[in-house]
């Protein structure tokens, strides 16, 4: 028996993406796939990505999209992410575009100049005159799902700086931009989170339409009756007040459980149990509240279990956790619906 399994479903990604492309009203929806698809998988998603309408690939780097256009040949990849001089050449060999945000614009290949217009990273501060190989004009939202003050104060710097430079593409919004922002579309947006089915705002994702693609599930491993006074896991950081039942779950935070999120809740055989205890690097125990055979399932993400509601409790973002858990097979199977 696998240690846990990894459920990537493909027709609620699809169906997200027509959820972004009706909010986006007539702009183009671009995938981003950085990271493995925040770990739900780069090739499955692109590719269900593309027949569900979007038009653009996006990366954080050169070898990311490399990877992709293994795949896809006549797909648009674009990197969002800074490129080597020996990346560069790559790049333009593989048909790539690239993102720059220096004075330095490499020849034959297509390029989007990217603008600081507030998140103060990476950008250019003024606009000057595109040479011939810029395709694009971008900028990235600092707020989108916090300050809508300071995000609309971003969109508008960005609309006039590149007013002159309307026939080029111009693209601003992540996923929090395309689903809250009108004057945010331009002529495309780069959407990550949203598609994932998991919310950009933290909060349950179905407020906005959307549905978790990733669900993860394992099993009760073992189960014990711990007498009062007892404890599990390193630190005895959980001493059992009365008799408990517990039951290990053979999932740490090497498989990307993390360490914060004692105190979560996963489903049980149908019901929320809490996590207790310090969670190894191997296995973590749930509070049960009567005896239960090993094998009983055990659903961590999915099924109403929320990827939000642990990242609360972790104080962290859906995108850290998505992105930290570990589909490596020798520690868990993946699967893939469509
Ligand atoms: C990751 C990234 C995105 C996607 O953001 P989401 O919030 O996941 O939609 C968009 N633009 C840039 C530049 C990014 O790095």
């Amino acid at each position: 028996m696998y240690r846990s399994e990894l459920t990537v479903d493909l027709a609620a990604l699809r169906r997200n993406v027509a959820t972004l492309l009706r909010a986006l009203a007539g702009s183009e929806l671009w995938a981003v796939v950085k990271a493995n698809a925040y770990g739900h998988g780069a090739a499955d998603v692109a590719g269900a990505a593309l027949g569900a309408g979007a038009t653009a690939l996006c990366v954080a780097t050169v070898p990311e999209a490399l990877a992709l256009r293994r795949e896809f040949p006549t797909a648009r990849i674009v990197v969002m992410g800074p490129a080597g001089s020996r990346e560069v050449a790559l790049a333009r060999d593989a048909r790539l575009e690239l993102v720059v945000s220096g004075d330095e614009v490499p020849a034959g290949v297509r390029v989007h100049l990217k603008l600081d217009t507030g998140m103060g990273r990476w950008g250019l501060s003024e606009l000057t005159a595109p040479s011939v190989e810029v395709v694009g004009l971008m900028s990235h939202l600092a707020t989108a799902d916090s300050d809508a003050g300071y995000a609309e104060w971003q969109i508008e710097r960005f609309r006039s700086a590149t007013a002159p430079y309307s026939h080029l593409t111009r693209h601003i919004a992540n996923s929090a931009g395309a689903l809250r922002y009108a004057t945010a579309r331009f002529d495309a947006a780069r959407c990550g989170i949203a598609m994932y089915g998991l919310s950009p705002f933290g909060t349950d994702p179905a407020e906005d339409g959307l549905e978790p693609v990733l669900s993860w599930t394992s099993h009760l491993a073992q189960v014990k009756l711990l007498p009062t006074g007892h404890s599990t896991g390193y630190g005895r950081r959980y001493v059992a007040e009365q008799d408990t039942w517990i039951g290990i779950v053979p999932v740490g935070y090497a498989d990307g459980f993390r360490r914060d999120l004692t105190g979560t809740q996963v489903r049980v055989g149908g019901e929320l149990r809490r996590v207790v205890g310090t969670i190894s690097m191997d296995a973590f125990a749930v509070e049960l509240d009567r005896e239960l055979p090993v094998g009983t399932p055990v659903v961590l993400v999915g099924r109403g279990v929320l990827a939000e509601e642990h990242a609360r409790v972790a104080g962290t973002i859906t995108y850290e956790l998505a992105t930290g858990i570990n589909s490596d097979p020798a520690r868990a199977r993946r699967v893939v619906v469509s």
